[in-house]
């Protein structure tokens, strides 16, 4: 680690003096900085992107996220964003449709996935550690290459809408996400995986008619999956075929799609009107990945720049989020001191693979075992009677909805930092350079 802690200019003219610097402020990067400002680490989140605003990203909050916002004080706050609550999820196939689970069966204060734009939860973190004088946000602020010295990774050099800039610091978090540049530098490979699907992302209308749901509803046949999310103002869907056939998809035309979601879902069958131009669908590859090191001397990978979750589940979001309270935790007082280690670095990739590894394992199987088989009938699928029956029984409900809800390790924030907030004029300019 480099000794000389003493203010370091940067190339913007202000003089930066961090503990730690985060590259991306996604949901890892970003619960990691407010962790950390409250313990009084003081960190600079570098954000490619002009602002948090992104369509087609994942927008669930799950129990175990709100319980850590409960922990730190947070989650009434949190709450008071305009959001919808799911309950559970509601299968349906062959015009038949079936309540796996329900999650308010779970002991837990929130029973729900709480859904809200993704926007929208990270302009509320940001917020949050705005609060805090050792919080630096930087949009506009795209990561190029690392800096070393002497075999320790020390900072790095990014473009800023002014031309390029540096930042050092004793602490690198690479948290920029599945296409991570950072972890491409620093030439740390992922195993790659590439789940048999991929996914059409697209808006319907909510019409008049509409009944609210507060399930995420799933639909199957005809060699397609559907997922549906009720979004007030429009339902948010994930339309699911066999990966490498998107240019029979379109081929098909947009007549057979509508035709498709109208038989699997066909509540939509007046919805899916609204799609007339291939323009409204956004293409989701689906991948999952792990990388095999998780960190080198001076750097750390977070949430989906260490591991690409497959959208089954949604627990994407919910997995970055845990590195990043595993990350504060044990790193905290590290940073504080400035004698974070190689262990140390090593204790959180130890702490987190273990639960990442399960689930992506639970990803695969459920993906060979019933999306494989989902995606290979072209005739009309039923749900079998016996996974009805073995759904009656409480304790198999239970089981997938606490997977769903907290995922193989819940992780506790230990050290709260401060409540109160430390507002000072540098705070309040925080993240609008
Ligand atoms: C279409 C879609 C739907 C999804 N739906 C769900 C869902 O319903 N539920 C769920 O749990 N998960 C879902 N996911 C996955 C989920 O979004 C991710 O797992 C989660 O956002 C990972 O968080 P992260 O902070 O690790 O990375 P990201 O959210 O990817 O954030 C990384 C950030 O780094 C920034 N960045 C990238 N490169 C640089 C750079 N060079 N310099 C500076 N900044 C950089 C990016 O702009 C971004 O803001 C979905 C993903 C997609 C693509």
């Amino acid at each position: 680690m480099p000794d000389d802690q003493t203010a370091i200019p940067d190339h913007s003219g202000r003089h930066s003096q961090q503990d730690c610097c985060i590259v991306g402020g996604g949901p890892a990067g970003m619960v990691l900085a407010l962790l950390l400002v409250r313990q009084g680490v003081r960190v600079t989140v570098l954000e490619a992107h002009e602002d948090f605003d992104r369509k087609f990203r994942g927008d669930t909050i799950h129990p175990s996220v709100l319980e850590i916002f409960d922990q730190i004080g947070l989650s009434d706050a949190l709450l008071q964003l305009q959001h919808s609550k799911i309950y559970g999820p509601t299968l349906r196939a062959a015009n038949t449709s079936f309540n796996p689970f329900d999650f308010r069966r779970l002991k837990t204060k929130f029973p729900f996935i709480m859904l809200v734009p993704q926007s929208k939860f990270l302009d509320f973190l940001s917020r949050e550690a705005g609060k805090y004088e050792e919080f630096d946000l930087r949009f506009s602020s795209k990561v190029e290459s690392l800096i070393e010295e002497n075999g320790t990774i020390c900072g790095v050099r990014y473009m800023g809408r002014d031309g390029e800039h540096e930042v050092r610091a004793p602490l690198l978090i690479g948290a920029d996400g599945r296409f991570s540049t950072v972890r491409e530098r620093a030439r740390l490979v992922p195993t790659k995986t590439s789940p048999a699907m991929d996914i059409l992302w697209f808006e319907l209308p909510h019409l008049p008619e509409d009944i609210a749901s507060d399930r995420v509803l799933g639909g199957f046949g005809m060699g397609r999956v559907l997922a549906v999310f009720d979004r007030f103002d429009h339902w948010q869907v994930g339309y699911v075929f066999p990966k490498g056939t998107y240019q029979q998809v379109r081929s098909e035309g947009l007549e057979s799609l509508r035709n498709s979601i109208a038989v699997i879902e066909p509540r939509f069958t007046k919805h899916v009107a609204s799609l007339t131009d291939w323009h409204q669908l956004s293409l989701l590859s689906v991948e999952s990945s792990f990388c095999p090191k998780w960190y080198l001397p001076g750097l750390l990978l977070i949430g989906d720049a260490a591991h690409v979750m497959s959208p089954i589940g949604g627990v994407g979001i919910n997995y970055a989020i845990q590195d990043a309270v595993a990350a504060a935790n044990l790193l905290g007082e590290h940073l504080k001191t400035q004698n974070t280690a190689l262990k140390d670095l090593a204790s959180v990739q130890q702490r987190r693979q273990f639960p990442t590894k399960l689930i992506q394992w639970f990803q695969t199987a459920m993906q060979k075992r019933v999306l494989t088989a989902a995606l290979g009938s072209t005739t009309p699928t039923t749900i079998p009677l016996f996974v009805r029956l073995l759904f009656a029984i409480p304790i198999v409900q239970d089981l997938p909805a606490k997977l769903l809800a907290f995922g193989f390790r819940r992780e506790h924030v230990r050290n709260i930092g401060h409540s109160t907030k430390v507002v000072t004029a540098a705070a309040s300019s925080a993240g609008r350079h």
